[in-house]
């Protein structure tokens, strides 16, 4: 398996993993931007939101409950936080398995790009 995630998934290499279930799993920002980075994924190795079918568009829905549930742990829920995918090579997109980041923490650049 070539896929970094698809090893944390599998417990083969270590990650800090904060929630997981069936579908998704969640674990700390390797190289944080923010004081709370978290990456949100989906079990099932997607590589990028280009390649989720019509019939996956729930996981979606999923990960961001995942992230607004974990904004709250991490306790940045009222003072706001951005969810962020990134697509393909000019999305700036790294690692080819779907995932969102949850950061907050501090006060964000308010532009994307
Ligand atoms: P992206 O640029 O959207 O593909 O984001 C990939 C993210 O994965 C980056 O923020 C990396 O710091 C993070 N990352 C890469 N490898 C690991 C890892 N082993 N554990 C946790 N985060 C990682
Ligand atoms: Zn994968």
């Amino acid at each position: 398996m070539d896929c970094i995630f698809c090893q944390i998934i599998a417990g083969e290499i270590p990650a800090d993993i904060l929630y997981q279930d069936e579908v998704v799993i969640a674990f700390r920002d390797i190289n944080p931007v923010a004081p709370v980075h978290l990456l949100i994924i989906p079990k099932k190795h997607i590589p990028s939101l280009t390649h989720l079918s019509k019939a996956e568009l729930s996981l979606i829905g999923d990960m961001v409950n995942t992230a607004n549930q974990l904004a709250k742990r991490e306790g940045i829920s009222k003072s706001g936080y951005r969810l962020a995918i990134s697509c393909g090579e000019q999305g700036g997109q790294e690692v080819p398995h779907l995932h969102m980041h949850l950061v907050g923490g501090r006060q964000l650049a308010p532009t994307l790009g």
